[in-house]
């Protein structure tokens, strides 16, 4: 079928992007899903950092590519061996699907799944194939299994966890990245207990989404830390005890200050090394320091090496949140039906398709926490 979909050719177009139209909306063939895959009206999708990386060259996919990997959507059509859903169900789509039978998957850790690793590297669906041609025949990538930047797109079934229908779409998009990757920082990887001191350096998407998490999980003090003083209204509204300007003075000392000595959990979410190994110095004996922000492949990270045994401490990554997206996607949207996490206050625009490029100069300028395009 003939869809309208946001196409990336080309990386490394300068901003604005509203002038060089990085992404263009194009009319592409979607072909029907295979065995094992699904056809989704996508409904909404949130722009990411993610994206924006890819856009601007510092994380390096193949070309051309369909973008948007944090989505909702209903089912409109299984392929063939699909189990578990069907047409008319409503999904949140995860951006690494999960072959349920490697070795991370049969350990209980999917987000490490082999296969899918290999699938979102490649720029294919799970099962290896791609599904969209543009006006000229040439086939376009899939980006993290996912491309939810069109009317349509074709998944792998391993892609998707069906949802309540209920869930408006807008709200619903964010459990697939910003939620299950912020909160799954907190409650999988770090595991915060109540009481316990946090740290959450950056404030973008999916810092607000560890800081709910870590406000959910009762953390006590929680410091909220970023260059943009003007985001620290809403981070006081979701939970934060205390606000940091990293512009203004010693950001380290501060968050040691109030937490007296050093946070039990640092979170970083900037993808910077730089504030990586901040995040790590503010840590206490014994603390841990979890990273969720994606720096450019080639940067190193430098801490004292002696303190790592002598002070015990613990630097995690934290991929999607370690998440278990058929257990967490649910739970997170139950903990979001209850109240305790105010997933709607972090969406701040709400876009049309053809809209998209203009989105990505304001997160560029930090002027949004999440816009999603309704389609
Ligand atoms: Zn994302
Ligand atoms: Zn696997």
């Amino acid at each position: 079928m003939k869809v309208r979909a946001a196409v990336l050719r080309q990386v490394g177009q300068p901003a604005p992007y509203a002038l060089s139209q990085p992404l263009v909306i194009e009319k592409v063939e979607l072909a029907p899903p295979g065995p094992g895959e699904l056809c989704v009206r996508v409904l909404a999708a949130g722009l990411c950092h993610s994206d924006l990386s890819v856009i601007d060259g510092s994380r390096l996919r193949p070309m051309p590519m369909v973008l948007g990997h944090e989505a909702t959507g209903e089912i409109v059509e299984l392929g063939a061996d699909v189990q578990g859903f069907r047409v008319g169900d409503r999904v949140v789509f995860c951006f690494i699907p999960n072959c349920g039978r490697c070795e991370p998957c049969a350990s209980g850790r999917p987000a490490l799944c082999e296969l899918g690793a290999a699938a979102n590297a490649a720029g294919t669906l799970l099962g290896g194939g791609r599904r969209w041609l543009d006006a000229n025949g040439v086939t376009l990538h899939h980006l993290l299994g996912v491309s939810g930047f069109a009317e349509y797109t074709v998944v792998s079934a391993r892609s998707a966890v069906r949802i309540d229908d209920d869930l408006v779409p807008e709200i619903a998009a964010l459990f697939g990245c910003a939620v299950m990757t912020g909160v799954g920082a907190v409650v999988n990887t770090a595991k915060v207990a109540a009481g316990e001191s946090v740290a959450i350096f950056g404030l973008g998407g999916v810092g607000l989404a560890a800081l709910l998490g870590a406000h959910a999980s009762a953390a006590n003090p929680l410091i909220a830390i970023d260059v943009a003083a003007h985001k620290f209204k809403l981070a006081r509204d979701l939970g934060a005890t205390h606000c940091v300007d990293a512009g203004d003075g010693d950001a380290v000392d501060r968050v040691r200050e109030i937490s007296r000595g050093g946070v039990q959990f640092a979170i970083e979410s900037v993808g910077s090394e730089r504030v990586l190994a901040q995040a790590y110095a503010a840590t206490r004996r014994g603390g841990t320091t979890v990273t969720v922000g994606l720096p450019p492949p080639d940067r190193m990270l430098s801490v004292p090496a002696f303190s790592l045994v002598t002070e015990e401490r613990t630097i995690k990554g934290s991929y999607m949140g370690s998440a278990v997206p058929s257990r967490d996607v649910p739970r997170f949207i139950a903990l979001y039906r209850a109240g305790h996490l105010p997933v709607d206050r972090m969406l701040t625009h709400r876009l049309q398709l053809d809209e998209i490029n203009t989105g990505f100069d304001r997160l560029v300028r930090a002027e949004t926490i999440r816009q999603v395009v309704l389609l």
